[in-house]
Order: structure tokens, then sequence, then C-alpha cells
């Protein structure tokens, strides 16, 4: 064979093996039938591909299966054991590192509270190091076996002249190269994006997005951001990430309204963001102070006064009526299927405001584009956003065809 041909067949081979992986991945324990069904490849090559994927290790067979009048058939799914991610939440609340097996299941985690906002790119460093070696060593592997760390960070990559700057105003980082920084000292891949946006790709893999056309995943936090996740039938995009509306948080919500820290007024972030909606209640005349320190534990502490109604279940209802008008604006925008509200504010308040939330954007959205939306917690927990984070060296493996990085 001359070298174009080997190229152009190990080129081919990579596509089916990722076409096959991926599919797999996303929809779960399949036969090889319903593979050649979904995958327009013939079933000598979606034999041939499966029998490789097990002889490496990435998938195995997972029982039987009926089906109509003919015999069972078998089932193949990926295996988990295949290899472990790390994935990073850096929020500004907390610095979260998750160790995960290749289907996205929890090992372990490390969180870290961090007291201000204004965190230097070498202390973050020194914390990510530091979970990582913890939840390593809690598991007992070895940090150079990972298949890669992804990084998910609260403000903008951009590629230039070949490095990714992360721009992220509300951490004060302008051009900060921090994946080269982490490379410095991490002997395995490291990928960065926004953290919504990673968000987005794992409720809609394994959390309240899954079977959605279009889903808007809203990460509530100290920030608020949203991703838009669209999910496509093309085998190539299944991996590929989706688009992003980050600067949600910024859209105005109301005239004249009160200083955002964007240096804008009014804004959704001003409203409903977990420091404003502390904030709001400490205001109150009758407002006790809260007994825990820290945003976090504060937020879970009015949730759980508000039980008693009183100021702060007026504060929630006010704060569901805010994120109710920036969701029905999303809706009226864009269409989804599907608005998912996550991160960690979110699974803090999101059963206490979800009714009000709901009720908010029926009377706000337009009402045929309402009818189609249904509008679901998060379902992925405390560690979603470290989750959304580790699919991107996941991604990067599907796209070899589970070839392990170099
Ligand atoms: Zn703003």
């Amino acid at each position: 064979m001359t070298r174009a041909v080997q190229q152009t067949t190990r080129d081919l081979r990579r596509h089916n093996r990722s076409a096959v992986l991926s599919r797999l991945y996303v929809q779960g324990p399949t036969s090889r039938q319903d593979l050649t069904k979904v995958s327009g490849l013939s079933s000598a090559t979606v034999s041939n591909v499966v029998s490789d994927l097990i002889n490496d290790g990435v998938v195995a067979e997972a029982g039987l299966v009926g089906s109509d009048g003919g015999r069972p058939r078998t089932l193949i799914q990926v295996r988990g054991e295949f290899g472990h991610v790390v994935g990073v939440d850096i929020g500004e609340t907390h610095v979260q590192i998750g160790l995960f097996d290749y289907t996205l299941a929890t090992l372990a985690t490390a969180t870290y509270s961090v007291a201000s906002t204004r965190l230097e790119p070498e202390s973050v460093i020194g914390l990510v190091l530091a979970g990582v070696e913890e939840v390593v060593s809690q598991v007992g592997v070895e940090t150079g076996s990972l298949l890669g760390v992804g990084v998910g960070v609260p403000g903008a990559v951009q590629q230039i002249g070949g490095r990714e700057l992360v721009y992220a105003p509300t951490l004060g980082w302008s051009a900060v190269p921090l994946a080269d920084m982490l490379r410095r000292d991490l002997p395995v891949p490291v990928y960065l994006d926004n953290c919504a946006r990673t968000l987005g790709q794992a409720e809609m893999w394994r959390g309240a997005g899954r079977g959605a056309r279009r889903a808007i995943v809203a990460l509530l936090g100290v920030g608020v951001g949203a991703a838009v996740a669209t999910s496509s039938e093309s085998f190539r995009d299944m991996t590929s990430m989706t688009s992003t509306t980050s600067e949600w948080g910024h859209t105005v919500i109301n005239v004249d309204g009160r200083p955002c820290r964007c240096g804008s007024r009014g804004c959704l972030e001003a409203y409903v963001g977990a420091e404003a909606v502390l904030d709001d209640y400490l205001a109150l005349p009758d407002a006790r102070p809260f007994e825990s320190k820290g945003t976090e534990a504060r937020l879970a502490e009015l949730v759980a006064r508000a039980e008693d109604g009183g100021g702060a279940s007026q504060v929630l209802g006010k704060t569901a009526e805010y994120l109710g008008i920036g969701i029905a604006n999303l809706i009226n925008l864009l269409s989804p299927d599907r608005v998912v509200l996550s991160g960690w504010a979110g699974e803090t308040m999101g059963s206490a405001i979800l009714p009000a939330v709901r009720e908010t954007v029926r009377r706000h959205a337009v009402s045929y584009m309402y009818g189609q939306v249904r509008i679901e917690l998060g379902q992925l927990g405390q560690e979603a956003v470290a989750l959304g984070a580790a699919t991107l060296p996941v991604v990067q493996v599907l796209a070899s065809g589970g070839s392990l990085p170099a």
C-alpha cells in the first residue's frame, strides 16, 4: 500500500470506531443490529469495529435482550473501567475536583472553599494540583494514567496564537494561560472550556437534558450563565460541543435597575445571583443574621428558613419571578423544548422555586412556545460543573475512536 492509501485506511478506521463508540456512549447498551441500523455502516463493518473495541477494552458485551420473534441479541456497552478522567470546576465560591470513570460515574471529589472572588491564577493552580493528587490517591490510580483533565472556567476561552487564554472578568482574569500553567505540572492532556458549555454537554448526556432536541441549561451560582445544547442525529456531531450564551446573566430585566458588577444596571444576575439573593434577605427589616459562613452554606440556610414562610420565603418568591422572566426571554428567543436549572445554586434552591419559576414563565413566554417546553431541575448534583468539565477529555477519546492519548 502507498502511504496515502495507508493514511486513508487509518482515517476510515478511526472514523468508524468513533462513530460506533460515540453512539454507544450517548445511547447506552445497544445491539450490533441496532448499531448497524442507526450508523449507516454495513453489518460486517459494525461487527469488525465492535470486535476491535472489545479487544482494546473500550467496550464489552453486556447481556442479552429479546427481539421480536428472532433469537436474543447481545448488547454492547462502554466500559467505565476503560479509563479515568478528571473534571475541575473553578467557581466563584469553590474549586472542586472530581474523578470519574469513563462513563462519568463519580469516584471521588475534593472541594476547596474560596473566600474571595479575586482569585490569583497561581493559587487556583495550587488547589487544582492538590485536588487531583487527593482524588487519585483516594481511588488508588496514578495521575499519569488519566485519560485527561478537563477544566471548566466561569469565563471565555479564546484561542490566540496557538494558546488558550482565559478571560474571566468575575475572577479578575484577563488572558490567563491557565491550560499551559497546568500542563507544567500535569503529565496528561489538559483541556479547557467555558463551564456553562461543558455543563450543558453533561446535562444532555447524563442529566435532565437527555432526549431534548434543544435544551437551555442554566448555570446558577454567584454568577448566572446559560448554554444552549442541541442534540444531533448525525454520527459525527454526537460528541461535538454545544453553542453557548454564557452572558445570559447580564441581559437586562429592569430599566434603571440595580447596579451590576459588569458595570451595567438591571442585569438578571444582580437579582438572581446567589449573593444578590442573600443581600435581599439581609436587607429585610426582620432578617436574622446567618449562622453559617460562606455563600453556599448561607443559601442553604435561607432555603431552610423559607420553609416556615416569612421574609426568606418572600425573597425566594421574588428570585423565582426574576428567574422566570429571564427564562421566558430565552424561550421567546430560542424556542427550546427543555430548560434545565443546574449549578450549585440551582441544586440548593431549585425545588423551592421551581413551581413559581414555571408559573412566571407561563405568564411571560409566548403561549405556543411555552406549550412545547419542559422546565426541569438538573440531575447531576453538587458536582455538576466538575462532571461537565470531565466531558472534555471524554469527547477527545470518543473522537479518536477510543485510542489513548499519546
Ligand atoms: Zn451585569
